[in-house]
């Protein structure tokens, strides 16, 4: 049988890396994007290939869509010398950045910034790239708990992210005579790099997202992995257009 293809950005570290994982360990191999760190890239292609799978990974700076035909043209050419496929089957809009600023200090670049990374490019990329998606793929695009519950500093950020919300139920009604299936992600707050490491670091924040949700801790990047793999397992081929949380209940 085929072997499936995921695509992640921003697969060098954190939650794209543990869905990298938790997919390369389900039988999925793996295109992954990294915006710097080549050699941590490196190390996640080697941690699939050690799990019996494929994988190879594509510098991309998603803020910059006017690179993303030309990522488009590598990515095409990586499906036919490396997997022998046209297609791949999973594609998750990953790749992000924190930024923390109050709505009235929030500036115009800070915004630019943010449209860019974290709804212009869902956007565009994935339109770019849906003639490379098979039919009955499938999309994950990240979102975050901010875009329910409300923490301030993250005025810009969590509007983006509610942007893809909504997006994600426009490609799911319009993708779906393709039998592609779109859903959001909706992490809470998850120790990672992100943000400056502030979840995993700040002791005080990682205390106060504890006392605030149900499971008693802050998230782990392998809670989020676990979560992307489940939804792209063969038995969740019948949900799209949601928008599901793994946040361990994070303000119930
Ligand atoms: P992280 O900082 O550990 O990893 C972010 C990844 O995105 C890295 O691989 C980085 O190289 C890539 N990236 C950043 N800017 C990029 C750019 N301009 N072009 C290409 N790649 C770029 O963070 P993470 O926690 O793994 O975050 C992943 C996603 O999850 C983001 O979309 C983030 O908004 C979202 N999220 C994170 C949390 C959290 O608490 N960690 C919560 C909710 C949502």
């Amino acid at each position: 049988m085929t072997r499936k293809i995921a695509l992640i950005t921003g697969a060098s570290r954190g939650l794209g890396k543990s869905a990298a994982l938790h997919l390369a360990a389900q039988g999925v191999d793996i295109i992954g994007t990294y915006h710097s760190a080549a050699a941590e890239a490196q190390s996640v292609v080697e941690q699939v290939q050690a799990l019996g799978g494929r994988a190879a990974m594509l510098q991309l700076d998603v803020s910059q869509s006017g690179t993303f035909d030309g990522f488009v043209s590598e990515v095409r050419r990586l499906l036919k010398d490396v997997f022998a496929q046209e297609h791949f089957n999973f594609l998750i809009n990953n790749a992000g950045i924190g930024a923390h600023a109050s709505f009235v200090e929030t500036t115009e670049a800070q915004f630019d910034q943010l449209v860019a990374i974290h709804f212009k490019a869902p956007f565009f990329l994935t339109q770019k790239l849906l003639p490379l998606i098979s039919d009955g793929g499938r999309i994950i695009n990240i979102s975050s708990g901010l875009a329910r519950f409300s923490l301030p500093g993250y005025a810009a950020y969590a509007s983006m992210k509610g942007a893809v919300e909504v997006l994600s139920r426009y490609q799911a009604k319009e993708l779906g005579p393709r039998g592609i299936t779109v859903n959001t992600l909706a992490p809470g707050a998850i120790a990672t790099d992100f943000g400056g490491g502030a979840v995993r670091d700040n002791s005080d924040l990682n205390a106060m997202v504890a006392n605030n949700t149900a499971l008693g801790r802050a998230g782990l990047p392998d809670d989020i992995g676990g979560a992307i793999s489940t939804l792209l397992a063969d038995g969740s081929n019948w949900i799209t257009g949601q928008r599901i949380e793994a946040s361990g209940g994070m303000f119930l």
